[in-house]
């Protein structure tokens, strides 16, 4: 049987235990348009990532009736004693810990809506040559970053050097070694399938959890907002972003968008680190200008003059996006944002 792209594992085809950091110790995290490198770990993040699989595989808990999943790392399975449900683990030993129901609508979404199906074919793609020749020839972006991400990378080192993250939404690539990733499918450095707003962990288990541009594609974005402080330790923190002045982009749906108030009023459980600006006023226009010029020319949104709009919009416009490194700093910039970045933490 096959679920979401992969075969289910046979215990022969298990990975050997050994170190998988660094398949992907230089990876890049996609944020809208702006692209963040992370620093690589090296070697000397292999035990450590060990380590840190060790204890997710000791903090699951059944989807289903929310009891502690008694898992062993590198089983071909993982039933629950409690009500019986029995859950696949992957190829690459990625755990499939989803609500049948919910695992059943995720792979029609995915196998079925066009906007998926572009999404899952950009995924699968991460990392191949031809995707780097496209990106290569790609003119600079059109938004301007504030960086905010690297500005507060110390989350990932919150609870020292076996912190665990989990990023909700995270895969395709791995935005740093301790980020254990959770996502709907299993993508390329997906460590769990599984669902944001029905998250598989016990309660206070994890140090850190990250919800980079995802919010937008939940349907119940409160769900997801009370299990991300429900996994996270007292004191732990949660980092956003969220999308404001920004085009409809199904990854695979999208239902919302977020004013600074709208965030503070989902976040009201967190005690506020910050909350500022990511991609300001200018970046919004032009992301805007340029899905307008798609729809204004005929046939604009189809794949050949689409990526011509894009290339020639892009390298005319990139330059102004600068202009955002002097209004994010005026409060008014908030009215018109392209997103925000949030960082609260869990009281103690
Ligand atoms: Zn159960």
């Amino acid at each position: 049987m096959r679920a979401h792209g992969r075969a289910e594992a046979r215990p022969d085809e298990l990975p050997a235990k050994g170190c998988v950091c660094c398949r992907g110790d230089r990876q890049v995290a996609r944020i809208f348009e702006a692209v963040t490198d992370f620093p690589g770990s090296g070697g000397i993040m292999c035990d450590a990532r060990e380590v840190l699989l060790q204890r997710l595989w000791d903090s699951f808990r059944c989807p289903v009736c929310h009891e502690r999943l008694p898992s062993k790392q590198g089983s071909s399975e993982l039933l629950c004693r409690s009500c019986g449900t029995d859950f696949p683990v992957l190829t690459g030993g990625v755990p499939l810990l989803l609500v049948p129901a919910q695992r059943a609508r995720f792979e029609r979404i995915l196998n079925e809506e066009p906007a998926a199906k572009r999404m899952v074919a950009e995924y699968r793609s991460h990392g191949t040559w031809r995707k780097r020749i496209r990106d290569f020839l790609k003119p600079p972006s059109i938004v301007y970053d504030e960086n905010a991400a690297r500005k507060y990378s110390w989350i990932y080192d919150a609870a020292g050097a076996e912190t665990m993250v989990l990023s909700i939404g995270g895969g395709p690539g791995r935005e740093n070694p301790r980020v254990i990733n959770l996502n709907v499918d299993a993508f390329d450095s997906v460590d769990i399938v599984g669902d944001g707003a029905n998250l598989p962990l016990i309660d206070e288990s994890v140090d850190t959890v990250t919800c980079n541009a995802v919010i937008e594609h939940v349907r119940n974005p409160l769900d997801l907002i009370s299990e991300m402080h429900r996994i996270l330790k007292p004191g732990g923190y949660a980092q956003l972003m969220v999308p404001f002045v920004f085009p409809f982009h199904a990854y695979p749906c999208d239902f919302q968008r977020y004013t600074t108030s709208g965030i503070l009023e989902l976040t009201s459980r967190f005690e506020k680190v910050e909350l500022c600006v990511l991609t300001g006023p200018t970046s919004a226009l032009l992301v805007l200008l340029r899905e307008y010029l798609r729809l204004l020319i005929p046939g604009g949104n189809r794949p050949f003059l689409k990526t011509v709009l894009n290339g020639l919009s892009g390298w005319i416009s990139f330059p102004f996006k600068y202009l955002d490194r002097w209004l994010n700093r005026k409060p008014e910039a908030a009215h018109l944002a392209a997103a925000f970045y949030y960082l609260g933490r869990k009281p103690r």
